[in-house]
């Protein structure tokens, strides 16, 4: 595993789910051969990541292991993006979501979400916390903004850093995990308002839930601000599908891209508690992980492949 803290700033991560139960009866085969923590072996290819999670990892471990550190930078300052890439069904919404009332399963957003309040307790109080959220998709290329469904093609600015952010999407402040629970709910019951066949739409949006974190000093007046974006990808096997020449994060000057794509950055510098730029939106300073997630069944084989060919391509 690649201490988180290195100055490499894109880890890739792979995980597997187990069979399902339609697999199981289908006669399907468990193909990936696990080696160490980092290799996963696909009929005779080896494929090497920052960390490999076997099918039998629980939702604690996946946190524990790659996105605790990720609260900690975002509190110091840093931005953050964490996405799931992987065909449909293959458990990019199990590892960014879970179940979120569950205290097993729920996934990463869940966990984000009491970690920042647990150490927000924890730290000076002279320190005050300003934490929004929003919640939006992108769905055929338009940004509907999943708080406010009348907010239905929201555009991608560019501040004066020329770092991007979306235009008009609604925040809403939250001063506890349970609060950041409900804000989920909210845009995960209009979305499934909006929509008619909630499988098929989830497997062509992206869709992004971003924290944005603000602390200042009461007395110095020293400011300090992050933002995560969590993002749970369409699915890869569409991708190719909707007529995208390739995934919308790698294709700069679109609408909707640089989101990501400027998350990027190869350089990684901590935020300094003086920093000229307060806002924290000069896009230096920010990491980023990729889960890449993948069945283990027989017959998603080549599809499998060439998802652990893309994570094996972003490193
Ligand atoms: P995706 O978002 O990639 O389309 P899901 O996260 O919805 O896929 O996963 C598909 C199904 O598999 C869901 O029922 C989910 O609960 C289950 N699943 C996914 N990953 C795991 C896992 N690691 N352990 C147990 N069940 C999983
Ligand atoms: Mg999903």
């Amino acid at each position: 595993m690649a201490d988180p803290t290195a100055d490499c700033n894109i880890r890739v991560l792979c995980r597997f789910r187990p069979l399902n139960q339609a697999e199981i009866l289908r006669g399907d085969k468990f193909i990936p051969k696990f080696q160490g923590d980092d290799t996963v072996t696909i009929a005779g290819k080896s494929f090497a990541f920052d960390h490999v999670f076997p099918t039998n990892t629980t939702q604690e471990q996946v946190y524990n292991t790659c996105a605790k550190q990720i609260v900690k930078d975002v509190l110091g300052g840093y931005n953050g993006t964490i996405f799931a890439y992987g065909q449909t069904s293959s458990g990019k919404t199990h590892t960014m979501e879970g179940k979120l009332h569950d205290r097993q399963q729920m996934g990463i957003i869940p966990r984000i979400a009491e970690d920042i309040f647990n150490h927000i307790f924890a730290m000076d109080e002279n320190l005050e916390f300003h934490i929004k959220v929003s919640y939006f998709e992108i769905y055929m290329e338009k940004i509907r903004d999943l708080l406010d469904v009348t907010k239905t093609n929201l555009a991608v600015h560019e501040d004066k850093n020329r770092v991007p952010y979306v235009k008009g999407c609604t925040e809403r402040f939250v001063s506890s995990p349970e609060e950041v629970m409900d804000v989920i709910d909210e845009g995960k019951s209009n979305r499934h308002v909006a929509v008619t066949n909630m499988n098929e739409h989830s497997s062509r949006s992206h869709s992004i839930f971003l924290i944005n974190i603000k602390q200042e000093h009461v007395e110095t007046e020293q400011k300090l601000s992050g933002k995560l974006y969590l993002v749970d990808l369409a699915g890869s096997e569409k991708v190719s599908k909707t007529g995208q020449r390739e995934p919308f994060w790698t294709r700069p000057k679109t609408s909707t891209n640089p989101l990501v794509a400027r998350q990027q950055n190869p350089r990684a510098v901590p935020r300094q508690q003086d920093d000229p730029d307060p806002a924290g939106l000069s896009g230096g300073n920010c990491r980023t992980t990729m889960f890449i997630c993948c069945s283990p069944s027989s017959y998603n084989d080549a599809e499998t492949k060439s998802t652990l060919m893309f994570g094996q391509r972003a490193k």
